[in-house]
């Protein structure tokens, strides 16, 4: 029987949504399907651009239908609304065929995050008609010498004495840049000094003063490096002035990140498929690879740890959808799939890739480009270290001072997520409260893993409270982020069991996917122990969080018959 909890595009149909999202997305895994594996790997080998897969966008309103909030949408177009719940579907499967047709979504995504957020009506309506006429938008953010220091941009608008501006510059990174309709651009005034001087401008990429220099990448995807020269930004080219410029770039990021999740879920998907079906297939002294004890480990992990995944990634879009001024947790949450799920991915791929050690360089295997593929996620939209610096913040509140909120059921309904492109100033996280997260794991108590994972929670939560770093530790990222890395293991887990419980998914999963986690919490801890600036209290406490987890072999073996079940599941149309 086939495993209901991935996605396989030969059962796949999202029933759960509303028909034409049912149709689109249905349609656009018939579109790979159809293009076939050979044609979809010689594209990524020859790094071909997306021209056919934009032109199935254009024709079947693909990104105009899933990309355009209800605000921006004609009257009678009911289909249009910005729905998290079917972006990240779609994520999904642009992962499982390929990531350089993600990042043509992706940084369409984000290049439309400065104008959805804009009151500029000029630029909105001309966006929503660029939008429907199949055009693709870019997000002119990163320069070459600056990196996550986005403070320092060397974009240059100078005033041109008739209310508009000349810009000059580069930027770097820049996807999309070869053939967007609009680039929305970050840049500072010369005129005016600090944060009241920053800018989001749309410009053209057609523009004569838009200069394309190269693709910084060799790659299908094109990350642009381009050069305005005295672009001329008219008043209806100015989306953001001021601190708004600023919250623009930070707020689209947070639009943006949410998409890594599910991308590399659909990434892993499809190579466990392969894996699972060679490794399964193929017979050295006489019997099959995945009889060796260390190979049904391996796999097993992966598999659990894929599963986890998908919890965290699918209950995250709950909070999203719900989130509004007095609800922000999603800025914790969202943070974790960018830098929690797309790590799980990468041990994912290293475990599989492990067990089918040469298939995996195969150039006519999948595998081959989600190994290559699978390490960019982790690095796009701020890195892991940005973003765990990010989750320390709500960390005090999260563990120690719940609040009451109102349940957050599964949103897979047919509403527009506007609050997202009105989130405000990114400012006061640290004042963010949470639900109690000892709710989900009471709730899951009497499995013998998620109690043990418990101590180790609980034990975090004694550590802040005794030995949490000094004022010198405070300033010491190397050792937050080991702190860190604990944290994202107890909200991780408290996701995916809320998930688990909204979903009933086998409690045998849970209950192997919380050995790995307890062991990743003891190796964690293990790390926290040999750091430089570690207090002897600080270590001894680090050494008494290690656990060992609750082994059970029975249950071992049940899980091990649904990765077993994999084998010759799926396998791409030729
Ligand atoms: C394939 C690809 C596509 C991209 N597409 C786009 C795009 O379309 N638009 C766009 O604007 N940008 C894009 N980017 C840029 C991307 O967002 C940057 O890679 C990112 O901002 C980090 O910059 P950097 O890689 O230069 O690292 P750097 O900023 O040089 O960082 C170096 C190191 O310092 C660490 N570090 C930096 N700041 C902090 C901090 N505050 N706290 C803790 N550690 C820190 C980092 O973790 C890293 O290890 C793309 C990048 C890639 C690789």
């Amino acid at each position: 029987m086939a495993d209901a909890t991935l996605f396989n595009p030969r059962t796949y149909d999202p029933a759960h949504f509303d028909p034409e999202t049912r149709r689109l997305l249905r349609a656009t895994v018939d579109w790979f399907e159809d293009r076939g594996k050979r044609r979809l790997i010689e594209d990524y080998r020859t790094r071909a651009w997306l021209a056919d897969f934009l032109a199935f966008s254009a024709k079947e309103g693909l990104f105009a239908t899933f990309l355009t909030p209800a605000s921006a949408s004609a009257a009678g177009e009911r289909d249009k609304r910005w729905d998290t719940a079917r972006i990240a579907a779609l994520n999904e499967i642009f992962g499982f065929y390929g990531l350089d047709y993600w990042y043509a979504w992706q940084v369409t995504i984000l290049g439309l995050g400065p104008v959805w957020q804009s009151e500029n009506t000029t630029a909105r309506t001309r966006a929503a008609e660029l939008l429907s006429q199949g055009e693709v938008f870019a997000f002119g953010l990163s320069e070459k010498a600056h990196g996550a220091d986005i403070y320092s941009t060397d974009m240059l608008l100078e005033p041109d004495g008739d209310g508009g501006f000349l810009a000059s510059g580069s930027k770097y990174y820049i996807g999309n840049g070869n053939a967007a309709g609009l680039v929305s651009v970050f840049g500072r005034r010369t005129d005016v000094e600090g944060p009241d001087g920053y800018v989001f401008f749309a410009a053209d990429s057609r523009h004569p003063a838009y200069h394309l220099v190269k693709n910084v990448v060799d790659s299908s995807k094109y990350v642009s490096e381009f050069r305005l020269e005295n672009y001329p930004v008219g008043p209806d080219d100015v989306l953001h002035t001021g601190r708004a410029a600023f919250d623009a770039a930070l707020n689209t990021v947070n639009v943006g990140k949410f998409n890594l999740c599910t991308a590399s879920v659909g990434i892993c998907e499809h190579a466990m498929y392969e894996a699972v079906t060679h490794a399964h297939h193929r017979i050295l002294y006489g019997r099959p690879v995945t009889a060796f004890p260390h190979v049904r480990r391996e796999l097993a992990d992966a598999y659990v740890r894929l599963i986890g995944m998908k919890l965290f990634s699918d209950r995250a879009v709950d909070y999203f959808r719900t989130a509004g001024p007095d609800d922000r947790r999603y800025l914790l949450f969202n943070p974790m799939t960018k830098m929690k799920v797309t790590t799980e991915g990468e041990k994912v791929i290293d475990l599989m890739w492990d067990v089918i050690a040469a298939k995996g360089f195969e150039k006519d295997t999948y595998f081959s480009q989600a190994a290559t593929e699978i390490r960019g996620l982790p690095k796009l939209e701020g890195t892991v270290h940005v973003n765990l610096a990010l989750i320390l913040k709500f960390m005090g509140n999260h563990l120690l001072a719940p609040a009451e909120y109102e349940p957050v059921p599964t949103r897979l309904d047919v509403a527009d997520d506007a609050f997202l492109f009105r989130q405000g100033p990114a400012r006061g996280l640290g004042s963010i409260r949470f639900h109690d997260w000892r709710a989900a794991y009471d709730a899951y108590a009497h499995i013998p893993n998620v109690a043990r994972f418990r101590e180790q929670a609980d034990a975090l939560c004694e550590f802040v409270t005794t030995a949490a770093p000094d004022e010198a530790q405070g300033k010491d990222l190397d050792f937050l982020l080991a702190i860190g890395q604990l944290f994202a293991l107890v909200v991780y887990g408290q996701l995916i069991l809320e998930q688990g419980r909204l979903t009933g998914i086998e409690e045998n999963v849970l209950d192997e996917l919380f050995a790995v986690f307890i062991r990743d919490f003891s190796a964690y801890a293990v790390e926290l122990h040999g750091k430089d600036s570690a207090t002897a209290e600080q270590q001894r406490w680090a050494l008494g969080a290690v656990r060992r987890p609750v082994v059970d072999e029975a249950r071992s073996a049940r899980v091990w018959e649904r990765v077993e079940a994999l084998a010759g599941a799926y396998e791409m149309a030729p």
